[in-house]
């Protein structure tokens, strides 16, 4: 069958098919150790799966407003005000099927043909496939590790040319747990205006600090910033919601409407069950997020800790999110019994293989010297999967 181009341009979420492989394994018998999915653990919390069941009970069950309804706008008006000092009214907000979904929309409404959009490697796995299911450009600026994985305005000015429409901010970031800081932020965003970029901030771990940092918001630093920056967020990471499905964006008016309009032609609004249980998430979920953080803080540290005594591995401490991040070039090169390690990816192969233990490879981040491992799965696990890494890596020669 003749399919559209634009398919041929992008491939499955990695991430996703890795955590499908090591679910097939899991099913067959296998105790694989997940490090690989990129949601965390715990059970969404009580009030708000009780605001969902409430909400099903009332009969809340059919369409709602395309673009949400207003009490869940409000409620993330209130967050943006409590938490980032941003105001914005109804009409700058749009609910959408979770982060990602608000993110395509907006690559629906704003990108065409020819449009770049630079994108700070390592990256989230859907930002260049998204820019390219639109006809757009993506512009890969890889970001060093000794300067903490961030983008900065001198990068950025580099990178910049009259097609540039916008630039990706994520932090805290996946994989890397890069949390840029403000004069930084500052920085990209003195460039951002100059030059009339909009700029996409994905602020999806924002509640997944650890050390006593406090987020900085790109869009808080003033209101011409605030202007041009369309802040993406959602309920899946921080209340641990990954399968309801809400995330959100707010920024300029007419963006917003045009986004809306997008979701309206495609999926309709999000569940309505949904935004009832995202609406306590966000007015009632602190407690959770404060329990959750405590505990992610003391697996990060232990899962860094014993992967720089691995031989050939060196993790910085990531500074938010739940990924460890090291680099593994020390480990390319050397020899399983089936031949050399030539990549991240046949590393991870052999460690899936070898150890049972899923992993995402550098490669699926524009990252190819790096292993992503996810730290939300319970201590046991963590304990036992380094455990097999460590001896799985002694074994090669
Ligand atoms: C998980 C994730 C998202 C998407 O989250 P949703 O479940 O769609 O709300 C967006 N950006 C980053 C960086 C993520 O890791």
């Amino acid at each position: 069958m003749k399919l559209a181009q634009r398919v041929g341009r992008v491939s499955p979420s990695s991430t996703l098919r890795i955590t499908a492989e090591a679910k097939a394994m899991v099913a067959r018998g296998v105790d694989v150790i997940d490090f690989a999915s990129g949601e965390p653990d715990l059970d969404t919390p009580l009030p708000v799966k009780d605001a969902g069941i409430a909400a099903i009970r009332s009969g809340f069950t059919k369409y709602t407003a395309a673009g949400g309804i207003d009490e869940l706008k409000q409620a993330v008006i209130e967050k943006l005000r409590r938490d980032q000092g941003l105001s914005y009214d109804k009409s700058q907000v749009l609910i959408s099927c979770g982060a990602k979904h608000s993110l395509y929309n907006l690559a629906q409404a704003f990108i065409e043909a020819g449009d770049e959009v630079i994108i700070p490697a390592p990256y989230w796995v859907s930002y260049p496939d998204q820019v390219l299911l639109n006809d757009g450009t993506p512009v890969l600026v890889p970001t060093e590790e000794a300067t903490g994985f961030q983008l900065t305005g001198a990068l950025l000015e580099r990178h910049v040319t009259a097609r540039t429409k916008a630039v990706i901010v994520n932090s805290p970031g996946n994989p890397t747990g890069a949390a840029y800081d403000r004069k930084t932020l500052e920085g990209i965003a003195e460039v951002a205006l100059r030059h009339g970029l909009l700029i996409i901030s994905d602020e999806i771990y924002e509640k997944l600090l650890y050390d006593g940092l406090t987020h900085v918001s790109i869009a808080s630093l003033g209101p011409e910033i605030q202007a041009r920056t369309i802040v993406v967020n959602g309920v899946s990471k921080a209340y641990s919601m990954t399968g309801w499905r809400i995330g959100y964006a707010a920024g300029p008016k007419d963006l917003i409407a045009a986004m809306t309009t997008v979701q309206s032609q495609s999926t309709s609004n999000p569940t309505s069950i949904s935004q009832k249980a995202a609406v306590a998430a966000l007015n009632e979920g602190a407690i959770f997020i404060k329990e959750m953080v405590g505990e992610f803080d003391q697996r990060r540290r232990y899962m860094v800790e014993r992967l720089n005594k691995i031989q050939g591995v060196q993790c910085a401490m990531p500074k938010g999110a739940f990924y460890a991040f090291p680099h593994i070039g020390g480990l390319i090169g050397r020899h399983t019994p089936d031949g050399p390690l030539a990549s991240a990816t046949a590393l991870a192969g052999y460690l899936l293989k070898e150890a049972r233990i899923a992993l995402v490879p550098g490669e699926a981040f524009g990252a190819p010297e790096y292993l992503r491992f996810s730290y939300a799965t319970g201590m046991q696990n963590i304990v036992a999967g380094l455990d097999r890494i460590d001896e799985a890596i002694r074994r090669l020669s």
